[in-house]
């Protein structure tokens, strides 16, 4: 394979933001619930609503993902908003979060022996995602960065693989796109005409003919890619 360019999904793809999120969120729900005296049952209720309701009237922007406006949301669900006690919220969730966070097998030795450039495309706001990179300690090799926040758009739609092969400087059939979400990482590049590794995903939905390819983990890829 000779890409010139990659393109890579962070969350679930880079590192496991299930068991990250998993973490950060019972922590920040048991500080809540502690506080107004709720039920476990009852905070992680408060959550899921705050979540689908912010995602249904902020739909197909980073800002449906914004953990400060789920917290807010929260505390308004129980007539109990308070500026300090969302931020306190958020901080809690991210403190976690971070600690959490370990890049997946094989991650580190790939991007460090990878040596075209790469973009990070995801879709979540700016900052968190930059603070993801710091902490995983792979900042120092990615080259470029698009987040949906940044390009007004989520994935799949095509102005965010835009926005990323203008950094990039390519065309999309140099580039490779690595992703855990069918629909958003594989779709939204062979929509371009970009090849996509399906990380983690059905064997079933391996699609050669259109450029999508199933593998499990980076060791594989980057074998794959020699
Ligand atoms: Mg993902």
């Amino acid at each position: 394979m000779s890409y010139k360019g990659l393109l890579l999904d962070l969350d679930n793809t880079l590192y496991n933001y299930d068991a990250a999120h998993a973490v950060a969120l019972k922590e920040s729900l048991t500080f809540f619930s502690q506080k107004f005296g709720l039920s476990d049952m009852d905070a992680l209720g408060a959550f899921e609503k705050a979540k689908a309701d912010n995602h249904t009237q902020l739909v197909f922007t980073a800002a449906s993902h914004s953990r400060l406006f789920y917290f807010q949301r929260m505390l308004e669900s129980i007539g109990a908003f308070d500026v300090k006690m969302t931020l306190k919220l958020d901080a809690v969730y991210w403190e976690v979060f971070y600690e959490a966070m370990l890049p997946d097998p094989h991650v580190l030795e790939f991007l460090s022996t990878c040596h075209i450039p790469k973009c990070i495309i995801t879709d979540f706001t700016a900052e968190p995602q930059f603070n993801k990179l710091i902490k995983l300690g792979i900042d120092p090799w990615i080259d470029h960065m698009v987040t949906s926040e940044e390009a007004g758009v989520e994935k799949p739609h095509p102005f965010i693989f835009m926005r990323a092969l203008a950094k990039l400087g390519l065309n999309p059939e140099a580039c490779l796109m690595i992703g855990d979400s069918y629909k958003k990482d594989c779709l939204g590049a062979q929509a371009l005409g970009i090849d996509s590794i399906y990380y983690k995903g059905e064997k079933e939905k391996e699609d050669v003919a259109k450029g999508i390819f199933v593998l499990d983990n980076f060791h594989d890829i980057s074998h794959w890619m020699e």
